[in-house]
Formats: structure tokens, sequence, C-alpha cells
């Protein structure tokens, strides 16, 4: 479904399912409450195993400390587990004491190259390989509090294992970054579709997925919004060959300098000129380019690399042919040839309208009515995989502490991005609010609309 028939069905639904929406979390009432208690008693525990991790953080593939600590954790609490799911990923089954839905919960495990400044008393100190080089390794996008808050959410519900009406799939997924140890041009998989084609939800098979995000943000506060959330995204790269020569006679070369500056500037009317924006915004960004080696000579050729990105996957299949076509026929005016590979990344991260509607109470009740609409996310997730296979809900959690202005807070992938803890129980809450409110609720029915909302939270 395109983001804007989605987003179209998302108002209908979203109307059609707030009582419905509203009699489930009513109905888990009493489990939510459950959750709560118990989510306050494992804060500790939760705050200790994000330092931990924080301290020895691990690049994409490579998270083996990490994956044993989660997997030993999960079999102590007694559940189902499987090791080794895309190399390093970890999944683990909780079957409810009486028959239910079956539910999926998604936490990433991995880190970035990215050097810690020194500080807080578990700063990493860590190094590892990254495409063949070694480098400081940084818990810079917050997956140890991810992975930290969904050990304390097993251990949450399977403490409430007898109440429990379903079965809840936990996912900690490896390379979430990206790979570390090849490039994604190598053709290579990684990461939540790599554990997809493992077979993560076949057996049991979940009904829905949930992921959440750490990010700056008023402390404790949850933010979604419905239909695409997180841009799709696509590795571009670009040879432009010509003819090397002396740079004082270039009528003797086919210069892959001037072509390149041609092509470059053409690439700004894919967006401008071709995209339907009323569809979704796109970018396409020349990231680096380099070639030529001395002031008087013309080379040879001259790499390029870039990132696109869109809401929509017909807009995306669009402007990925019409990036490759402009590059080409661009440099071919020129005489020169240009070769463009385009590396599909991950896809849209799409909200199911219907479940993002029927879940909004739990939201609010899990964060005490601190939820606000998200606006689009510029980055890309591959949690975007798991929200095509079955409905989906991403949503984000503020950790900028109070003091501090959320608008200023350091970014994701910054180093210096900051975590304030005390959001972590809120992120435990929301994770087992939403399992316990899917579980407890009957299937979605597709009841008829009656006012059409662009976007709906009750009681805000
Ligand atoms: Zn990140
Ligand atoms: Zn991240």
């Amino acid at each position: 479904m395109s983001d804007t028939r989605a987003s179209r069905f998302s108002a209908l639904a979203m109307t059609a399912c707030m009582c419905v929406a509203a009699r489930a979390h009513a109905q888990t009432e009493p489990l939510q409450t459950e959750v709560r208690k118990r989510a306050a008693t494992v804060e500790e525990k939760v705050i200790r195993w994000r330092r931990d991790i924080h301290e020895h953080p691990e690049l994409a593939d490579q998270e083996t400390r990490t994956s044993r600590l989660v997997a030993e954790h999960l079999r102590g609490l007694g559940l189902e587990v499987r090791t080794g799911v895309a190399r390093t990923g970890v999944l683990g089954v909780l079957r409810g004491a009486r028959p239910g839905r079956t539910v999926a919960l998604r936490a990433d495990m991995d880190a970035l190259p990215v050097k810690e400044p020194e500080g807080l008393p578990f700063a990493s100190k860590a190094r590892q390989a990254y495409l063949g080089k070694e480098v400081d390794v940084m818990h810079a996008c917050g997956h140890d509090a991810h992975t930290a808050m969904l050990m304390g959410v097993a251990e949450v519900l399977a403490g409430m294992r007898d109440r429990l009406p379903g079965t809840v799939l936990f996912i900690f997924q490896p390379a979430e970054e990206g790979p570390s140890l090849f490039t994604p041009a190598s053709g290579k998989k990684w990461g939540a579709k790599l554990m997809l084609e493992e077979g993560a939800f076949q057996d049991p098979r979940p009904e829905a997925v949930f992921g959440l995000h750490v990010m700056p943000g008023p402390l404790g506060q949850l933010s979604f919004r419905t239909g695409a959330t997180a841009a799709s995204s696509d590795d571009l790269e670009i040879t432009v060959t010509g003819h090397q020569g002396h740079g004082g006679m270039p009528w003797n070369t086919i210069d892959p300098i001037t072509t390149s500056a041609l092509v470059i500037s053409g690439l700004q009317t894919v967006v401008s000129r071709r995209a339907n924006l009323t569809l979704s915004p796109a970018v396409v960004t020349i990231g680096t380019i380099n070639g030529g080696t001395r002031a008087n000579i013309v080379p040879d050729r001259v790499m390029m690399t870039g990132t696109i990105r869109t809401y929509d996957e017909k807009v995306r299949a669009q402007v990925d042919g019409d990036v490759a076509r402009t590059a080409e026929h661009i440099a071919e005016s020129s005489g020169a040839k240009a070769e463009v590979r385009i590396t599909p990344m991950y896809a849209t991260t799409v909200n199911d309208p219907a479940l993002a509607a029927a879940m909004a109470p739990a939201l609010r009740n899990a964060a005490d009515g601190k939820v606000a609409e998200s606006p689009l996310a510029g980055a890309s997730e591959d949690f975007s995989f798991f929200a095509e296979a079955v409905p989906g809900l991403y949503v984000f959690l503020g950790v900028t502490p109070k003091d501090q202005d959320p608008e200023k807070a350091a970014p994701n992938h910054n180093p210096e991005f900051f975590v304030d803890e005390h959001a972590l129980v809120v992120g435990v809450r929301t994770m087992g609010t939403l399992a316990v409110n899917f579980l407890g609720s009957p299937p979605a029915t597709k009841e008829p609309a009656k006012a059409p909302r662009a976007f709906v939270h009750e009681d805000r």
C-alpha cells in the first residue's frame, strides 16, 4: 500500500478503531497496571545493563558479547531462545499460560564507529574492525538503551506468565546501522531482512510488531505518527569515466571533473522537477566526490557516492530511475560515461494506521499522557522490513534531561548524544504495555468509518 493511500486509510481506520481501542484498553487495564508495577522493580537492573552494554559497544554483526548477555538473561527467565540468527541476533519466545494472540517486540543491539568523549564513568574505550580498519566504537544511537529496556520487558512479562494471554516474541536484532564487516554493495544481507529470511517470523508468527527508538525529546515523552514514519534509503555510487590528458590542453581530453559538476547539478532537478512531492518528500545527496591527482592533469575518472531518501515506494522507484538516467545521459552529452550503482538499503518505515489507533490509549497510559505526533524522520530504519511482514508500530522516546532544551541536544550518531536514564523505565512500560494491550485485544474488524481526521490522539 502506498503511503498516500495508507494515510487516507489511516484517517478512516483511526476513527473506526477508537471505540475498539478503548474497549481493549479497559479489558487489559489490570495487566497494564501490573506491567507498570513490575517495570518499576526492574528499573535499576535495566540501568545497570544499559551501562554495561554502553561500556562494551559492538559494531554490526560483531555483537557477540551483547547477544550472549541477552541470551543468558532470556534463558534464565525460562524463555525458548534461538541464537545466531542473522549471525549475532537472538530470538526469545515467551508463551503465556492463557491462550491468545502473538506479538513481536524488537530491539537493535549494534553500536557505531564513533569515538566517545571522556566523562561518563561507563564511557566506551572499545575499538573494533570497521570495513577492515580499527576504529573507536560508541553506542551513539542509543541501541544500548533499547537492548537493556527489552531485557527488562522480558523480565516483566515473564513474571506475569500465569496471567499472560498469548505469546511474545522478543527480537534482539544485530546490524541495524548497516554492516561493518562488508559493504552493502557486496550483495550480502544483514539485520532485520536477514533475520526474516532465517525464519524469525515463522514460528511463532506474530500478528504485529512493535519497535521503539530513543532520541532527543522531552524526557519520557513518546511520539509517533501514522503511515510513513522513517525514510526509505538507497546507496548511490556514480563513476564518471573520461579520457586523461594535460590540463593545459583539455581539447585532447574528456574531462570527468567538469562532467561530474554537470551531473551533480543535473541530479538536483530529479527531486525539484521530476518527483511528485505531494506524494512524498525526497532527497538526493552526493556525500563524497573523489578524482584527480594534480592541478595540471585532467584525470580519467571521478567517483561519487550519495544517498537517496523518500517516504513512498513508488516515488522511490521513480527517483532511483531518474537519478540513473540523468547521470548517464549528462555524461554521454560530454562524451564521458557514467556508471550508476544504486543499492537498496531500507524500505520506508510505515506505521499501520489501525494498529496505531488501537494502541494510542496504551501509549498514553505508559507515558502518563505525554504523547505527541512525531515529524517524518529523515533517518531510515530496517524495522521497516518487520513492518512490511506484519502490521508494525514504531515509536520514539524522548531522552533529553529535564533541564536541557531537546532542540539543542546532540542528535543520535553525534559523540555527545546523551540518554537520560530516567526515561528507560518509561520505555520498559511502553513496550510491556503495548504487548499486553495487543495480546488482550480482539483481532481488528473493519468497522465502517465516520468522520475522517488526519491524526488523532484521544484526550490530547
Ligand atoms: Zn542510528
Ligand atoms: Zn538507531
